[in-house]
């Protein structure tokens, strides 16, 4: 048996999932947003998209890809597209009357205009990545069908060019899964079958010979009832399949699918994809009930979704254990590319020490070519570019510092407890810093203005001095202590102004960070990032916020915020290292902001809160790695930053999101003292479960949408507060906007602020 699989060993060859999309210099970001402005039309959009696709699959031609996707390209967003293609179209969009591009970016975007006002669909995290996919909406007169079947203009022109590619499509069980519908989805199960069936028949048609159904959704801890949805949706949509037709390969990624192994294997699919990189028990699962001889089997050995180099040596063990019992193999990226930068080669300012160890999306297609070759040799150990890069991995890490390392390895339990309770210190605080009943105060940051962004460009480019750019943050933070004063509001922020964003800024002022110039990721639409890049052991190189800080504290005799990025947040938003555990830059980051804590508490500021706007992000897939592989870590860290400061100093926390009902009593034991978040497009459900949980945090739920230019009027935000008063006791209840404000204008800002304090103090006079 292991003889006539080794006999008919097939060379090895490889593919990836899929590519970036944004273009090498934001193009697509660049043409779309022209579009929007009116500025270009959906033509000229059309005649970039062409070129960004063209450019891709030479791209992958030239690096000799033995399979090259199509389709996996998005103007916007590939969930949306599906939606599109299935005629997922809610009926206030397809009202508007507008050709396909407009009702395509009305969904995307909303629609403000002379044929109505719609709201866009909402958008959600994609899986544990950064990208945020638009939520299909399934509405009861939804006619799922395939619709729209502009994957084969792609295809088509692919092959025009030469170019064999395997179109790429969200599968019918992740579409099903995460599309948001408010009655029983088993209703759109049989015409879901037949949309998938047709376009199978449609791709046969056109003499396409591989499509690829990604079906992340799969790495889910699932139920029964979804693993019988799953074979429901494949048995109808296989059935219909007549013989030598499109091949198909069933892609998963971003964990592996133990709940579903046996019933993948199962299915009449010419290829199944697994990812070996997240996927912790995928090696286990071939290894125990084995792979069958009538599939290829599409590899995920490259990290799709970090920045470094890959480790040859273990790929190449995983390979050849495989080969074992397996037939066919395609090597291939963990993921879509579309989660790292498109190449280093952007990026020749990079500490030259550094830059041999970073893979970008082309840096990867390099290795996955290489990793073929280097499969094929009878023994690829003495081959010099796989002892390069074994020296490469042996050479230790980058920026060590043992004193780091020594004060992680040396944390003790108290190290994570402010020693007085929570109770106790509330009602210190209140007496100390005092505060009146409902307490009003802001999120942080006030309207990032143009001539704010001019003064920070300018010093970028050098052309004014560190002490003028002072001097005009400083004007700027005495105009915003000025304003919240005269507004009336009680806990005061100095607004941010020297913040380009809030990770990036802290970054810039630790060890262990580098930042890149071009290393732009989509995160949604044509909104892209730049994560910096944890490079090495992480400290405090100087003083970060507590010059700004307290010069605006000593504006005003009301308590000053101060106002810091926490350690899962920073963490959450950069590339990882690989050499060490995530925990530990977390715990590296948590020490470097506790020394600015003690700073700032040294320096008189009695108020500190410590963002955690992305703490659930990273929350891991599987429920049972909740807790041992990231809550326990996160909690900690943060109780890290803050638990050295006096029981009188009040630790605030914030966060952009109000789901967090599975996760109540861990965000009571970070051990704040106040928590504010979103709160004002959700139900406030919320609120009840924390009653019910003796939340004993005290809460600030947003009382009005910052992400909206509309003005809150005072009676609706008091109607909020009265609402909030019904589960909350007036004394652990604040008053404050959803999230900061840096992203709105001036006068929106200082009307909807007016309001708010005018609410909280009309219902404050109630409560006495
Ligand atoms: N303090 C930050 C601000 O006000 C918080 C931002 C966020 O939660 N995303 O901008
Ligand atoms: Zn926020």
């Amino acid at each position: 048996m292991l003889h006539s699989v080794i006999n008919e060993r097939k060379r090895m060859k490889y593919t990836i999932v899929g590519f970036p999309r944004i273009g090498e210099h934001r193009e697509l970001k660049k043409a779309t947003e022209a579009y929007f402005r009116g500025d270009k039309t959906a033509q000229e959009l059309q005649d970039t998209v062409c070129q960004l696709r063209i450019a891709q699959w030479e791209k992958l031609r030239a690096s000799g890809a033995a399979q090259i996707p199509s389709h996996d390209f998005s103007l916007y967003d590939g969930m949306l597209d599906t939606a599109w293609m299935l005629n997922a179209v809610p009926e206030k969009y397809t009202r508007l009357g507008l050709d396909d591009t407009g009702t395509y970016f009305a969904m995307a975007r909303g629609y403000q205009g002379e044929r109505g006002d719609v709201t866009a669909l909402s958008m959600k995290k994609w899986f544990n990545t950064n990208y945020h996919y638009l939520v299909p909406e399934l509405e009861k007169n939804t006619r799922l069908s395939l619709n729209h079947t502009d994957f084969l203009a792609s295809y088509e022109q692919a092959k025009g060019l030469g170019i064999e590619t395997r179109p790429v499509f969200v599968g019918p069980f992740t579409f099903l899964k995460l599309a948001h519908c408010d009655h029983d989805k088993a209703h759109f199960v049989q015409p879901l079958i037949e949309a998938y069936a047709e376009l199978l028949r449609l791709a046969s048609r056109h003499g396409v010979q591989w499509v690829q159904l990604d079906e992340p959704s799969l790495v889910m801890d699932l139920t029964q009832e979804d693993i019988a949805l799953f074979r429901t949706l494949y048995d109808g949509i296989l059935a219909q399949r007549g013989e030598g037709g499109t091949k198909v390969l069933l892609q998963t990624y971003f964990g592996d699918v133990r709940d579903c192994y046996a019933e993948l294997l199962s299915l009449p699919v010419e290829g199944i994809g697994l990812d070996f990189v997240e996927g912790k028990q995928t090696a286990q699962l071939i290894a125990k009930y084995g792979f069958p001889e009538d599939k290829i089997l599409f590899a995920g050995v490259v990290n799709g979704k970090n920045v470094w180099r890959c480790r040859y040596a273990a790929v190449l063990e995983q390979v050849r254990s495989l080969r074992q019992c397996v037939r066919e193999i395609i090597l291939s990226t963990s993921c879509s590319l579309l989660h790292v930068p498109y190449t280093v080669a952007n990026e020749p300012q990079l500490p030259a020490e550094v830059l041999p160890h970073l893979s970008f999306a082309y840096e990867k297609l390099q290795e996955l070519a290489e990793l073929c070759r280097l499969a094929e040799l009878p023994d690829y150990t003495q081959d010099s570019s796989f002892q390069s890069n074994v020296a490469l991995h042996s050479s230790g890490s980058l920026y060590p510092n043992p004193d780091v390392q020594q004060r992680v390895a040396n944390l003790t339990e108290e190290d994570f407890t402010r020693p007085t309770p929570r109770r106790e210190r509330q009602a210190l605080q209140r007496k100390q810093l005092l505060l009146p009943l409902l307490p009003i105060t802001t999120i942080g940051s006030f309207p990032q203005t143009d001539s704010v962004k001019r003064t920070r460009s300018h010093l970028r480019k050098g052309e004014i001095s560190a002490e003028e750019y002072e001097k005009l943050v400083r004007a700027e933070i005495k105009r915003c202590v000025t304003l919240q004063e005269e507004l009336g509001l009680d806990v005061l922020v100095h607004g941010e102004y020297e913040r380009n964003d809030m990770v990036e800024y802290f970054g810039e002022n630790l060890a262990g960070f580098i930042f890149t110039r071009n290393a732009w990721v989509q995160s949604y639409g044509s909104r892209a990032t730049k994560p910096p890049i944890i490079v090495g052991d992480i400290s405090r190189k100087q003083s970060i916020t507590t010059p700004w800080i307290t010069y605006a504290a000593s504006l005003t005799n009301k308590p000053m915020k101060g106002m810091l990025t926490g350690p899962a947040t920073i963490l959450n938003w950069s590339f990882p290292r690989e050499d060490v555990p995530g925990s530990v830059s977390m715990y590296q980051i948590a020490l470097a902001l506790r020394e600015e804590v003690l700073e700032l508490e040294a320096n008189s500021i009695r108020v500190i809160q410590i963002d955690e706007a992305a703490l659930r992000e990273k929350l891991p897939l599987r429920r049972a790695d909740w807790h041992s592989e990231y809550l326990d870590h996160a909690l900690r860290a943060f109780r890290l930053c803050h638990s050295g400061v006096q029981p009188g100093t009040q630790i605030h926390t914030h966060m952009c999101y109000s789901e967090f009902e599975d996760i109540i009593p861990e965000i009571d034991a970070m051990d704040a003292d106040v928590i504010t978040f979103e709160a004002s497009r959700s139900k406030l459900t919320i609120l009840r479960a924390l009653v019910q949980s003796h939340f004993e945090t005290e809460v600030g739920p947003g009382v009005y949408d910052i992400h909206s230019p509309r003005i809150p009027s005072v009676t609706e935000i008091a109607a909020a507060l009265k609402m909030m008063l019904r589960d909350i006791p007036a004394d652990r209840l604040w008053v404050n906007p959803d999230c900061g404000l840096k992203t709105r204008n001036l006068p929106e800002t200082i009307a909807a602020l007016k309001n708010m304090v005018h609410a909280a103090v009309c219902v404050r006079d109630t409560l006495r």
